[in-house]
């Protein structure tokens, strides 16, 4: 904060609450990052009515984008639903698994993978240089 006028960024003087479509968001002071909705199952109970129409989709496992019978597309079109909650319901899910330790894992052993070679590699190279040594 300057002493100036007080301002600075990252900072909030005053409590506020804001509701939208179930999502509930506190601007709080000494907030400065909002933590990350980690498990799916809550994202799920905030997003109930895209579940409930997901339910009638063709495929069970259907992304709701260019699936053939998609319930939750035809929701969208007949106006029933709106394509922005789709939108925050799809991005909080992809949140959710990027913070998903299982997830990580996976993502981690992957990574791990791949250097495989490249560390080999190095591991060789330090074997050709204590023999010159
Ligand atoms: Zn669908």
């Amino acid at each position: 904060m300057r002493d100036k006028d007080g301002k600075g960024r990252h900072t909030t003087t005053r409590r506020s609450l804001h509701q939208h479509e179930g999502i509930i968001l506190i601007d709080s002071f000494g907030v400065r990052e909002i933590p990350a909705v980690e498990d799916l199952d809550s994202i799920d109970s905030v997003f109930l009515d895209i579940i409930e129409v997901a339910q009638e989709c063709y495929f069970s496992d259907c992304a709701h984008e260019q699936e053939p019978d998609c319930a939750v597309q035809d929701a969208i079109e007949a106006g029933e639903l709106s394509e922005d909650r789709l939108l925050r319901y799809r991005r909080m899910q992809y949140e959710a698994l990027r913070n998903d330790p299982a997830h990580r894992r996976e993502q981690r052993r992957s990574e791990r993978q791949s250097s495989k070679n490249a560390t080999r590699g190095k591991r060789f190279a330090m074997m050709q240089k204590n023999r010159q040594n």
